[in-house]
C-alpha cells in the first residue's frame, strides 16, 4: 500500500496560482495539498491601511480561484513557526513549501523555521517565486555587491535565463474534510471606517485583475511607454505595482509576455528595465537590511532635518502645501492608494528638500496610504530623493515642482483633475496659481490665498536652505 503523502504551501506575496513555484511543486510531488495563508506580525514593517484593504480582496480572489480549482485558501493568524508545526502535526504534512520574501527579518526568520522542520524530518522547499534572480547571484567580477543600478542591471539581465513560466495547475487536490480555517473576515482586514471607496473604485485585486492590467497595457501603452510614463495626466504606465507587490504575477510572467511581443522599441526595452528596478531594489534591501530606517551612507545620518515640520507635514500629508503637483499627487494618493512616479519623485523631494522633514515621515505616510507599499521599492525610492541611497538623486538635485508640472502635466489635466480649485486658472498660472496677477481674479474666480492655500514654504528660499543643509554635511565630513 502506498501511503498518500500531504504537502503544505505557506503563500505569503505570491497571492497567485500561475508560476508559483511552491505551489506548483507541492501539486506536482503531493497526493493532497493545502494551501495556507497566515496573518502574522512578523513583517518588518507591518502591511498599512491600503496594503491591508488589498490583501482582504486578494485572498478572497484566490480563494474563489482556489475553489474552482477543488481546494480553498486555509486561513490563519499567528506566528508562523507556531501555525505551521500545528498543520504539520495535526494533518500529517510532509512536506512544507514557500517561495522566498526578501525583506529583512524575514529571511532569518524562515531559516530558523525550515531547521526547525527538517529537525522533525519534515522536508522543506523554498523557491524563487517574486524575482527574475536571486540576490545572491549577482556579484562584481570582485565578489562584491553593486551599488549602482547600471552595471547591476547589466549583469543581472544577462543572468535571466529564458526559463518559461510555471502553468496553473488544472487542478488540485485538498483534504478529504477541508482542514480548519478562519473566515477572511475574521482577519479585519477592512477599515471600519468609509475612506475606502476610492480604492474600490480604481482597482481589481487578484490574478485575473492583473492580468487584465497587463493585457490592457499591452495592447498599445507600452510601445510608448518611453515618453509616456513621465505623464501623470495619461494612461502610460502599467499600474501593476500592487499586483507584483502581492504577488498575483509574476515578474517572470510579466517579463515573457512583453519579450512575446517581440518588439524592440524603446518603449518595451525601457518598461523592461523599470521590472530591473524593482529587481535592484530588492537586491539592495536584501544586502542592506538597515537601508528600511537609516541612510544607505551614513553621513547621511548628520543630516539637519527640520525639527518643527508637524504643521508643513500634515499639509503635505492632505494636500494642502498650495503647489498644485504635489497636492495633485497627495490627493491622487489619497483616494486611489496610488501615486503616478514622476509626481511620487517631485512629491518626495518636497517634502525632503523644500520641507526638510527627515525621509521617514514620507516613507511611512506612503507605507500607510499606498496599495503598492512596498518595502523594497518604498525605502530605495525615499532614500533615493534623499540622497542618501544607492544610486540615489545627488544632493543638489531639488525638483522645482512649478517647472515639473509645467513641463510633465502641461496641459494640466492630471492637476485639474485632482485639484479642483486650480481648474480655471489659466493654463499660464496652473503650476504656480500665486503668481495669477489681481486682474484675473474676478473674471477666473480665483483669488491665491483664498479659493487655495499659498505656498506653505517659499521655493526657491527652501531649496537654498536645503542645499545650505547639505553643504554643512559635506563640510562635516571634512
Ligand atoms: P510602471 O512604470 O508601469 O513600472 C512597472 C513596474 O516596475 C512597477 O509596477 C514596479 O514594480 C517596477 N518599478 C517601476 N519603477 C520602480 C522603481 N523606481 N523602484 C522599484 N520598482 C519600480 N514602488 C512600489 O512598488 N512600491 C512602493 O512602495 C514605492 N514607493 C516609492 C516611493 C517613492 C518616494 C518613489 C520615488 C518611488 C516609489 N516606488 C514604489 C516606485 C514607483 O514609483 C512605482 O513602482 C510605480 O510608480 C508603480 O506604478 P506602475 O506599476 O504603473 O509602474
Amino acid at each position: 500500500m502506498t501511503t498518500r503523502t500531504t504537502g503544505l504551501v505557506w503563500l505569503r506575496r505570491d497571492l497567485r496560482i500561475a508560476d508559483n513555484p511552491a505551489l506548483h511543486a507541492a501539486v506536482t510531488e503531493c497526493d493532497a495539498v493545502i494551501v495556507l495563508y497566515i496573518d502574522s506580525e512578523r513583517d518588518y514593517w507591518p502591511d498599512g491601511g491600503a496594503s491591508r484593504w488589498w490583501l482582504h480582496h486578494s485572498l478572497t480572489a484566490l480563494d474563489a480561484t482556489l475553489t474552482k480549482l477543488g481546494t480553498s485558501l486555509t486561513i490563519q493568524c499567528g506566528d508562523p513557526g507556531v501555525v505551521i508545526n500545528a498543520y504539520v502535526e495535526t494533518y500529517g504534512v510532509s512536506c512544507v513549501y514557500w517561495n522566498h520574501v526578501y525583506e529583512p527579518r524575514q529571511l532569518s526568520a524562515d531559516d530558523r523555521l525550515a531547521r526547525a522542520l527538517r529537525d522533525n524530518e519534515i522536508r522543506v522547499v523554498r523557491s524563487n517565486g517574486a524575482l527574475l534572480n536571486e540576490p545572491d547571484e549577482i556579484k562584481t567580477k570582485t565578489d562584491t555587491i553593486y551599488r549602482v543600478f547600471t552595471p547591476y542591471w547589466r549583469r543581472a539581465i544577462d543572468n535571466i535565463g529564458n526559463a518559461a513560466p510555471l502553468p496553473a495547475p488544472s487542478s488540485i487536490a485538498g483534504l478529504a474534510d477541508a482542514p480548519e480555517s478562519l473566515t477572511i473576515d475574521a482577519l479585519a482586514l477592512l477599515p471600519t471606517i468609509d475612506w475606502d471607496s476610492g480604492l474600490a473604485q480604481t482597482w481589481t485585486p487578484g490574478e485575473r485583475g492583473a492580468q487584465d492590467r497587463l493585457d490592457t497595457f499591452l495592447r498599445a501603452a507600452v510601445f510608448e511607454y518611453d515618453s509616456g510614463r513621465d505623464l501623470p495626466g495619461t494612461e502610460g504606465v502599467s499600474r501593476l505595482s500592487p499586483h507584483l507587490h502581492f504577488g498575483e504575477i509574476s515578474a517572470r510572467s510579466v517579463w515573457h509576455q512583453v519579450q512575446a511581443l517581440q518588439d524592440d522599441s524603446d518603449g518595451t526595452r525601457i518598461y523592461l528595465t523599470e521590472l530591473g528596478w524593482r529587481e535592484f531594489s530588492h537586491y539592495i534591501l536584501c544586502h542592506f537590511p538597515d537601508t528600511a530606517d537609516a541612510p544607505m551612507y551614513p553621513k547621511y545620518a548628520n543630516f539637519p532635518w527640520r525639527e518643527d515640520a508637524d504643521a508643513l507635514i500634515k499639509a503635505w500629508q492632505q494636500g494642502r502645501t498650495g503647489v498644485p503637483i504635489v497636492d495633485a499627487g497627495m490627493r491622487q494618493l489619497w483616494h486611489t492608494g496610488w501615486m503616478h512616479n514622476r509626481v511620487r519623485m517631485i512629491a518626495a523631494s518636497f517634502l525632503v528638500k523644500n520641507i526638510r522633514a527627515h525621509w521617514l515621515h514620507g516613507a511611512r505616510w506612503f507605507w500607510d496610504t499606498l496599495v503598492d507599499a512596498d518595502l523594497p521599492a518604498n525605502s530605495m525610492g525615499w532614500q533615493w530623493s534623499a540622497g542618501s541611497g544607492a544610486d540615489a538623486a545627488p544632493y543638489f538635485r531639488v525638483f522645482n515642482p512649478v517647472r515639473q508640472g509645467e513641463r510633465f502635466d502641461k496641459a494640466g489635466d492630471y492637476v485639474r483633475q485632482w485639484v479642483p480649485e486650480v481648474r480655471d486658472v489659466p493654463d499660464k498660472y496652473l503650476h504656480a496659481p500665486w503668481t495669477l496677477p489681481e486682474k484675473f481674479h474676478d473674471v477666473t474666480g480665483f483669488v491665491p490665498g483664498k479659493s487655495y492655500p499659498l505656498p506653505i514654504v517659499d521655493l526657491a528660499t527652501s531649496r537654498n536652505e536645503a542645499l545650505a543643509a547639505f553643504k554643512t554635511l559635506k563640510a562635516s565630513e571634512s
